[in-house]
């Protein structure tokens, strides 16, 4: 038998550059959240030490990103940068034409308002918030497709992004193909988890779709990150790279939009790139009405020239095995520590089980809002309710939504933290899952109508 020496590792990067956080006492940040109405997204950054609400235009950029702003080339019309951006584009992604934005969503309603005609149905793997409303603005109506192993929190299929291929082939067979303009497929499935589709899968939705006639449009926001999953799980790919892998998955699909906030490692943009000339001459006319010329489309020339390169950065197999390998790491300490979180582990975020950590309160003492609040108290480290709070009030009864999950997500920024503010993370989860008795359940002083979550204020019960 061999015996493998274990060998630690650490970020493939080093610090050039700090920004000091604030650590707090326990009575500062008691006042803190009391302020905030028990929410977390009230809180200033100022008093928050550790920030994992979101990884979402949070990434440190590299010092050649940086040096790209100073090229930045901020002419009205024909920017270098544009052309920089456009390259990358085709070289890294394959997709012929570029349309840039200021971000994901804004790609998202280029794409729905040409694509889709009242009464249409976008099969996807998974809703996301955004991507749902534009194609229902545009007056289509969104179908969950993914496999049923994506629902069930505990199940560690290796690919819960999957699209289930009978379902979707129901669709086409009930509505016709006619009334299906594209099949929408995320990469990976933010709302399931940050879980992955497997390339085997989705040459089988190519093979269907084309046999239609049907389109494959790509929510590439966390390409990067679904690729290293397929080149550790997937038959064939332990070989290939990572840059080659999310190649072959752009080459299976129509045209994609791209929140590049998330794995494209700068602080704000996106873009709609397409394979049809006469879709992408069709979006370059609209985002002249929304965003600005087709060579900037709401992004500053520097910005372009930062995204570029975070684009070639974001395929190297030393960053993206970092990236992951942090959330994963978290993930299993978390695991070994006792600590219930959904399984498998996803790509950009640890989703801890409040119903299970909080056993003592009912669901409408909102668990996942009163751990997130308890783990903020503990340590200053801020995180995001995925639970009845963000599930809404059903419209007809004015009752709350009683989602199955009552999650608490952990989402890591990349490049940001060390091993090290994950073990202060692990550490203050843990405190508070072993004293758990002493966290009360919250109750809504105020409430907004739209997105919840966002902006009500709590107090314990
Ligand atoms: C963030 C995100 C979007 C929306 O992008 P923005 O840049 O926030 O507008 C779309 N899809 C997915 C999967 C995302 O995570």
């Amino acid at each position: 038998m061999s015996k493998e020496r274990k060998r630690s590792w650490a970020e493939p990067y080093k610090i050039k550059m700090v920004e000091p956080v604030r650590m707090t006492t326990h009575q500062e940040r008691q006042k803190a959240i009391e302020e905030a109405g028990y929410n977390t997204f009230l809180l200033r950054s100022r008093d928050v030490y550790i920030d994992l609400l979101t990884d979402s235009g949070t990434s440190a950029m590299s010092d050649r990103q940086w040096a790209g702003l100073m090229m930045g080339d901020e002419s009205y019309a024909g920017s270098e940068n544009f052309y920089h951006l456009e390259e990358t584009i085709q070289n890294y992604y394959g997709y012929k034409y570029l349309v840039p934005t200021h971000q994901g969503r804004a790609a998202e309603h280029i794409i729905s308002q040409i694509m889709i005609k009242k009464g249409d149905i976008i099969p996807g793997n998974m809703y996301f918030t955004t991507t749902k409303v534009h194609q229902e603005l545009a007056g289509g109506t969104f179908m969950d497709v993914i496999i049923d192993e994506a629902h069930d929190p505990v199940n560690e299929h290796p690919f819960k992004a999957n699209i289930d291929l009978d379902k979707l082939e129901k669709l086409i067979l009930k509505y016709g193909a006619h009334k299906i303009p594209y099949v929408s497929i995320a990469t990976t499935v933010n709302m399931a988890g940050g879980q992955p589709i497997s390339l085997e899968n989705l040459k089988a939705v190519r093979e269907l779709t084309s046999k239609h006639g049907i389109k494959i449009i790509h929510d590439m926001t966390r390409v990067a990150e679904n690729a290293y999953f397929i080149k550790e799980r997937e038959e064939g790919y332990a070989e290939k790279s990572v840059r080659d892998i999310v190649k072959e998955i752009c080459s299976l699909t129509d045209g994609a939009t791209m929140s590049a906030k998330k794995d494209a490692l700068v602080n704000i943009g996106g873009f709609l790139a397409v394979n049809d000339e006469e879709i992408f001459d069709k979006a370059r006319n609209m985002v002249v009405i929304y965003e600005g010329l087709h060579t900037y489309g709401g992004m500053a020339g520097r910005d372009m020239e930062a995204l570029a390169i975070g684009i070639k950065e974001s395929v190297e197999y030393d960053h993206i095995r970092a990236r992951v390998g942090q959330v994963l790491y978290l993930g299993n300490k978390l695991t070994d520590m006792g600590v219930p979180i959904v399984k498998p582990i996803g790509s950009h975020g640890v989703f801890l089980d409040a119903k299970k950590i909080l056993p003592h309160l009912k669901q409408n003492e909102l668990p996942a809002q009163s751990l997130a609040a308890a783990i903020y108290l503990d340590s200053g480290v801020r995180a995001m309710e995925r639970g009845v709070v963000s599930a809404g009030r059903n419209p007809q009864t004015g009752e709350h939504n009683y989602p199955k999950l009552e999650l608490v997500r952990l989402t890591i920024p990349r490049r940001v933290y060390t091993q090290a503010h994950m073990d202060v993370v692990a550490e203050s989860v843990e405190a508070v899952f072993q004293n758990n008795s002493k966290v009360s359940g919250l109750k809504f002083v105020y409430e907004p109508k739209y997105l919840r979550f966002f902006q009500s204020r709590f107090e314990p019960v």
